[in-house]
């Protein structure tokens, strides 16, 4: 079976963005039986933009374990694990730190957002992202790799450094990854702006619809989120140049499972006042029995803990020999 891997910081709780563009399609990847699975809390990736807290980085993390098994994860079925306790993740990223360019990773937009004016004051390891994101999927040789749309570029480098690799060494070891990106919510935008992306650690609350988030604070945020005065189009196209109102229909479009079309055969001609109403009904409807589960979980820390201890035996059993292996390729003596 082709080998997935994907993965999401502990860097804030998940929002609706994570889970319509990431976790429900490791579900539906899990659940289609065609692949072996393997997804990661990437907490080495979580304290790049800044050192976290060490009870909030813990507690992050517990998080979102319970947030990928109240998702549908099961860690029978998937191999679930946290980045950190499965250390080849890291010994690989050393290597492609030395295969990687400066000049790929200066490119790189996530690198340029996320460092914002202050490149001199970012950490060495926010630049060096991308690399450690290569040798996650790559040191499961995993072949494809679900993602929102955001992380296109970090794929493609991924690609960049297995065939330089391979190319550098005369072999043809590390495989060149597929990114998955699809569906109605590969990009989910911020409530308040939406030209930009929704995002876990965007300093203001009311841009994210937290999975965490009760009944009453779902609705809010959406009844509040920005939109423009004109009553929803019949079409799509309708949609092009109204950036906020086009994310209020994709969000109902992807959390009904139909398309941003139907969302508007169904509501063509109704006001956002409206319509914010039965988007944030079916919302809840579909997020709250995730975060009472999640919740329930994380009354147990020490279960999630022996989960992601089983996953990481588990993942090593893949990663240790591909790691030696590399060392090998390279010239490193074992012995
Ligand atoms: P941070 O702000 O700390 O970068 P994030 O919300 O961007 O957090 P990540 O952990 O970086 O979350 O990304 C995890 C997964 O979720 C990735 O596959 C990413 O592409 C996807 N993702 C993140 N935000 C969105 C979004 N707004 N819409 C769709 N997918 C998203
Ligand atoms: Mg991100």
């Amino acid at each position: 079976k082709p080998r997935v891997f994907s993965g999401i910081q502990p860097s804030g709780g998940l929002t609706l963005g994570n889970y319509l563009g990431a976790m429900k399609r490791f579900v539906q990847m899990q659940d289609a039986g065609t692949h072996e699975t393997v997804y990661c809390m990437v907490d080495l990736h979580a304290i790049t933009a800044r050192l976290l807290p060490p009870e909030e980085l813990r507690n992050n993390t517990r998080e979102l374990c319970a947030g990928f098994i109240a998702s549908g994860i099961d860690p029978e079925k998937s191999i679930l694990i946290n980045q950190s306790q499965v250390p080849e993740h890291a010994q690989l990223a050393w290597i492609f730190n030395c295969v990687a360019r400066m000049g790929w990773m200066g490119r790189m937009t996530q690198w340029k957002d996320k460092s914002g004016k202050d490149a001199e004051g970012a950490s060495l390891g926010l630049f060096a992202y991308p690399a450690l994101m290569a040798a996650d999927i790559l040191v499961y040789h995993a072949t494809h790799v679900p993602v929102g749309d955001d992380q296109k570029q970090h794929l493609e480098l991924t690609r960049d450094i297995a065939a330089k690799f391979n190319h550098d060494y005369g072999v043809d070891f590390f495989p060149i990854t597929e990114p998955v990106i699809e569906g109605a919510a590969t990009r989910v935008m911020n409530l308040q702006d939406g030209t930009k992306k929704m995002s876990k650690s965007d300093p203001v609350e009311k841009t994210r619809i937290n999975m965490t988030d009760d009944a009453d604070a779902i609705a809010k945020k959406i009844r509040k989120a920005k939109t423009d005065p004109d009553p929803l189009p019949d079409a799509v196209d309708g949609l092009s140049e109204r950036p906020d109102a086009r994310n209020l229909v994709n969000i109902y479009a992807a959390l009904a499972d139909i398309t941003p079309q139907a969302v508007l055969d169904e509501h063509a001609g109704a006001m956002f006042g409206h319509f914010k109403v039965a988007l944030a009904d079916l919302a809840v409807a579909k997020l709250s029995p995730i975060s009472s589960e999640m919740s329930r979980l994380m009354d147990d820390p020490a279960e999630i803990d022996r989960i992601l201890g089983r996953g990481a035996a588990r993942a090593r059993e893949i990663t240790v020999p591909i790691l030696e292996k590399t060392y090998d390729i390279i010239g490193m003596l074992r012995s």
